[in-house]
């Protein structure tokens, strides 16, 4: 099977519980939204799909791959983008992504033009020779999500990459998570912004270590906008 599955996933930070019997699968070309407030698990979530931690129960699998029998197939088939920035930013865009390629092996031609497809596929061409340090936040985070493309991952993750980004530049990046996705990529992009879903997108809503709701965004938001099906089913104020 294609995408990512997480089945009966939990984790726990001594005695709090992170994650409790987490469980939802995103088809292959979704973009699945993993909406929740701070604190839901989101993160956790993310350490445990990309293996910095161990899951205290359960299974992952990345495009097909069980990420605890297989991890570096499954690995090699996932791209991330964490909640803070990692780019380094004494060194150039170019110098970042070449850095990247070189921890996946790739090298030479081969890696100058991956790296050039993916700046390409976030607008980011002309400003490969400028440090990561003089980039506003919203074309820190374009270098990084074309960081995140240069292996040609499967399945992308994207930890709320769009937060203390300006509205323009925020709805720009949520655009090209979604047309990843249109070409094929697996994108869960974590967030805590219902006008970051689309009526199109998958949806799974966290809230407290548990998932309260997966399905298509449409039909959870129901008769009501999601914003307002959020807010009551997470009982936080409008
Ligand atoms: P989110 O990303 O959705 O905001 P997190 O996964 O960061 O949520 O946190 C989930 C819960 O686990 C929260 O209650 C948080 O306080 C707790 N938590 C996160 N990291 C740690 C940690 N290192 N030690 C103890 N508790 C933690
Ligand atoms: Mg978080």
């Amino acid at each position: 099977m294609s995408g990512l599955a997480v089945t009966n996933l939990t984790y726990a930070y001594g005695s709090k519980q992170a994650l409790s019997g987490v469980s939802f699968h995103v088809a292959q070309g979704r973009f699945c939204a993993l909406l929740g407030p701070n604190g839901a698990g989101k993160s956790t979530l993310f350490n445990l799909l990309t293996r910095l931690f161990t899951p205290h129960g359960g299974q992952i699998e990345v495009a097909g791959h069980d990420l605890a029998r297989h991890p570096r197939a499954a690995l090699g088939h996932l791209g991330i983008v964490f909640q803070q920035t990692t780019l380094d930013l004494d060194l150039s865009v170019q110098q970042n992504l070449s850095y990247f390629a070189a921890l996946h092996g790739l090298a030479g031609r081969k890696a100058r033009h991956r790296i050039d497809a993916a700046l390409d596929r976030l607008d980011m061409r002309e400003r490969a020779g400028e440090k990561a340090r003089t980039l506003n936040g919203g074309h820190r985070r374009r270098a990084e999500i074309a960081r995140s493309l240069i292996h040609d991952p499967a399945v992308l993750l994207l930890d709320e990459p769009t937060v203390g980004l300006d509205a323009a530049t925020r709805q720009a990046i949520t655009a090209y998570a979604h047309q990843l996705a249109e070409d094929g990529k697996t994108v869960l992009w974590a967030t805590h912004l219902t006008d970051e879903v689309a009526v199109q997108d998958d949806l799974v809503i966290l809230h407290k270590s548990r998932v309260l709701a997966t399905g298509d965004a449409a039909s959870i938001g129901g008769e009501y906008s999601l914003k307002e099906r959020f807010l009551s089913l997470t009982g936080a104020a409008a």
